[in-house]
This record gives structure tokens, C-alpha cells and sequence, in this order.
């Protein structure tokens, strides 16, 4: 078995060192950069299982070594956590659109940044041995990551946002329980609020709505139902 190495880019020790702490506490390996420039010469390097991305960085920012990791066939697999400050709805849904995989608010606990990277994990797992090619009159989604076509047209998507679709598609115009999108082992109860599955789904529907490529609505209760444009 492989161990997992958490990447922590990460310029303000007080932070790096909290991340690194729970971290390790809860059994994985970590490696720190304290600057941009450094974080994606380590990544060339040590080709990290995640990166812990803050944004706000001296030499490379955040955004900048976000799509270096996704253009690059060497690194684009790697999962990617944003951490971002309070009110950066914009850095955000940029992040988020450059292929980061989640994010998470300063301040923010480390027990809940610990959660996260075990989710964004056990997704990658799944998504590595369970997504195949799809092939739908509205979207052809290519391997496990992020290459969507839809159409002629290319849409890059994070791999919660694969998942995400997936589940929708296999349920094309059906309503369906934000449950049900969650694909997870038995008995297990979703980390993830249901507020923020709910906000992933409103990312992705704009990315869908934006591509003209499919519509998903989004009913009280928190039920969604995909819809082809194609
Ligand atoms: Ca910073």
C-alpha cells in the first residue's frame, strides 16, 4: 500500500505547523513549502497524494501553481484543497475553476481540514479504480479526472465535480436525494453538510449552464435533477 503525502503550501507557520500537527497526528505523511515557487518545484519533485493549497502566497499565489498542477499530465491527477480567507468568494469559484477539489475557510479547524483530506482521498481512490469513460448524448466524460467534453466543447472539471456529475447523469431527469449522489461504502454517513453538497451542485450547474451543454434543478429539500441541452 502506498502511503499518502499531504503537500502543505502554506507561508504562515502558525498555520503550516496546526495543518502539520493534526495532520501527522492522524497517521498521514506531510511535506511543507512556505512559498509558492518552492511548493511547485516540491510537487515537480515528490509528486505529493494531496496538496493543502493556501492561496495568498509569496512567489507563485495559490491560482497560479492550481493550473500549473492541472496543465501538466505529470501532476493534473492530484487532488487539490484550497485554503481561503474569510469572504474570498471570488478567489473561490476561481480556485474551484481551475480544477481545485475543495476548499477550505480561514480560520478553520483542524479537525475539519483532517476530515476533508480523508474525504478528498477516499474520493481520488474511488475515482482512480471506479470512473470509467462515459458515454452520454450530453456529456462523454474521458478517464478518471477532469477532461469533459461536452459537444465540441472542453469542460474542466474538479474530480468532486466528476463524481458530482456522474451520479447525475446516471440519473438524467430523475429527481434525486443529495444522498444518492454521494457514492459512499455502506453504513456510512456523508462528512460533507448537505449545504455545501448543495453548493458544489450549484458550481457545477453553472459550469454545465455556461458550456450550454445540460441544466440541473435545484428543488427544496435538496433534490437535483440533470437535464441534457444537447
Ligand atoms: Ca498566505
Amino acid at each position: 500500500m502506498t502511503i499518502s503525502i499531504v503537500h502543505i503550501i502554506e507561508d504562515e507557520p502558525l498555520h503550516a505547523a496546526l495543518l502539520d500537527r493534526a495532520l501527522r497526528l492522524a497517521g498521514l505523511d506531510t511535506l511543507l513549502s512556505d512559498d509558492g515557487a518552492n511548493g511547485w518545484r516540491d510537487i515537480q519533485r515528490r509528486r505529493p497524494t494531496l496538496i493543502l493549497l493556501d492561496l495568498m502566497l509569496p512567489g507563485l499565489s495559490g491560482q497560479e501553481i492550481c493550473r500549473m498542477v492541472r496543465q501538466s499530465s505529470a501532476t493534473r491527477h492530484i487532488p487539490i484543497i484550497m485554503l481561503t480567507a474569510v469572504g474570498g468568494e471570488t478567489e473561490r469559484i476561481a480556485g474551484l475553476d481551475m480544477g481545485a477539489d475543495d476548499y477550505v475557510v480561514k480560520p478553520f479547524s483542524p479537525k475539519e481540514v483532517v476530515s476533508r483530506v480523508r474525504a478528498v482521498l477516499r474520493r481520488s481512490e474511488a475515482s482512480a479504480v471506479g470512473l470509467g469513460p462515459i458515454v452520454n448524448a450530453a456529456v462523454r466524460m474521458q478517464g478518471p479526472y477532469v477532461a469533459v467534453l461536452l459537444g465540441e466543447r472542453e469542460l474542466i472539471l474538479s474530480r468532486k465535480e466528476t463524481v458530482l456529475l456522474q451520479a447525475l447523469l446516471d440519473r438524467e431527469n430523475t429527481l434525486v436525494d443529495a444522498e444518492e449522489l454521494i457514492p459512499l461504502p455502506k453504513g456510512e454517513r456523508p462528512i460533507l453538510p448537505l449545504q455545501e453538497l448543495d453548493r458544489d451542485i450549484r458550481d457545477l450547474r453553472r459550469k454545465l449552464e455556461n458550456a450550454g451543454a445540460g441544466s440541473v434543478d435545484v428543488l427544496p429539500g435538496f433534490r437535483y435533477r440533470f437535464t441534457s441541452r444537447l
